[in-house]
């Protein structure tokens, strides 16, 4: 996001990645509507909104009534400032290093304090800059990542100085099994967590609670609270899996046949020769490879379509090229300018993970910058059809 890429052409890229802005905003109402009456429905635009373009997906969901964004670095926070404009809430997950409180002041974000200095830092910030400015304060329920410890918490609720001179906008935690919906973490952590909030209510009686992402959301009402913090599903991946996806799907990415070829039983395919061709075997070149995020692990395994056909990469990645196998194609749809349906409504970025052993989540922020990058926008219904 702090980078700006020139614009590359359909033409002149390799592949088109299409994002349907529409489908965005209307992922954002669906969770919306699951949420209990009064729960702020936010924005998760962290790593580039999930590597599909944070500015123009915060604009589409600030326009379609989102309030509340969330990031994870200072940076992101400062850059989403100046497309957002100074109204919505921009709240910086990972808060401000030690010295870069006035960075977060500046610009009117909400650090989000998790350690015992960060909020001695902020303390001391506050107090000098003569400024009300909210924070939220992380405690960990299960996690142990990020968040103030039970002991530690119960230390700084006790002492009268610890939360001196904040203003605490909401308490936070983040759940560690969300996507398994019968996993024992789930309600543990929900039970720390509302202990941890009444408690920190006693001291201020206005703090909310933000406990759920997006497959938080799916556990049920008592996991909302005030705010809640979606990301994945916004950008259509599955936050219930196992299940029917409720989303919508929102990016699709097609790649340009370079080359078709037929080949003999004699003859391997790329790198390694690690894949064996069959007598009169049609292949199709793509130029994509795993430097534009078509990871390396979908070697002989990665799935895709070609005008509804089921493809299957043969033999190793390239670094800028990859191979299918589409001897199940029709001749009619195979020739150099074709499209191949890498990530499409029908393939999508959870199933090409479920063929790479990862998440959805991995393969859409590693999309890369050499795609043409095409926004639907948000008030055109777009790849639904
Ligand atoms: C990334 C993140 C989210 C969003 O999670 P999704 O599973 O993408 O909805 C919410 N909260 C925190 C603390 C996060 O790091």
């Amino acid at each position: 996001m702090s980078v700006v890429h020139a614009p590359i052409s359909a033409d002149h890229a390799g592949a088109i990645l299409t994002i349907d802005l529409a489908a965005i905003t209307e992922n954002w109402r669906i969770l919306s509507r699951k949420l209990k009456p009064g729960c702020d429905c936010g924005a998760v635009v962290k790593a580039d909104a999930y590597g599909l373009g944070a500015p123009n997906i915060a604009t589409a969901l600030a326009g379609a009534g989102c309030k509340t964004f969330y990031v994870a670095h200072l940076g992101e926070g400062i850059e989403l400032r100046k497309v957002l404009g100074r109204e919505p809430r921009i709240i910086v997950m990972h808060g401000a290093n030690p010295g870069l409180e006035g960075d977060i002041f500046k610009h009117g974000l909400i650090p989000v304090l998790s350690t015992p200095d960060q909020i001695a830092m902020w303390r001391t910030f506050a107090s000098n800059a003569d400024a009300l400015q909210e924070t939220i304060i992380q405690v960990d329920t299960g996690m142990n990542r990020l968040g103030l410890s039970n002991k530690e918490f119960t230390e700084h609720l006790n002492d009268p100085d610890c939360f001196q001179g904040l203003t605490p906008l909401a308490l936070m935690s983040h759940l560690a099994c969300a996507g398994t919906s019968e996993h024992p973490l789930n309600t543990a952590q929900l039970e720390q967590f509302t202990s941890a909030l009444s408690a920190f209510r006693t001291k201020f009686p206005d703090a909310k609670g933000t406990l759920s992402n997006s497959s938080g959301i799916f556990l049920g009402e008592a996991w909302h609270h005030d705010y809640a913090r979606p990301g994945a599903a916004l950008y259509g991946l599955n936050p219930q899996p196992g299940n029917k996806n409720p989303m919508l799907s929102v990016a699709r990415l097609q790649a340009k046949i370079l080359q078709i070829r037929r080949v003999d039983s004699t003859e391997t395919v790329g790198y390694g020769a690690t894949f064996k061709a069959a007598d009169g075997m049609k292949l199709a070149t793509v130029s994509v490879g795993y430097a534009d995020g078509f990871l390396r692990s979908l070697s002989n395994t990665g799935t895709a379509l070609l005008d509804g056909f089921p493809i299957r990469v043969a033999g190793i990645v390239s670094m800028d090229l990859l191979t299918f196998d589409v001897s199940n194609v029709p001749d009619s749809s195979l020739r150099p300018g074709a499209m191949i349906d890498i990530l499409s409504q029908e393939h999508t970025a959870d199933d090409l993970a479920d063929n790479a052993g990862t998440i959805g989540y991995e393969i859409l922020t590693g999309l890369g910058q050499r795609y043409a990058r095409r926004y639907l926008p948000a008030n055109v219904p777009g790849l639904r059809s």
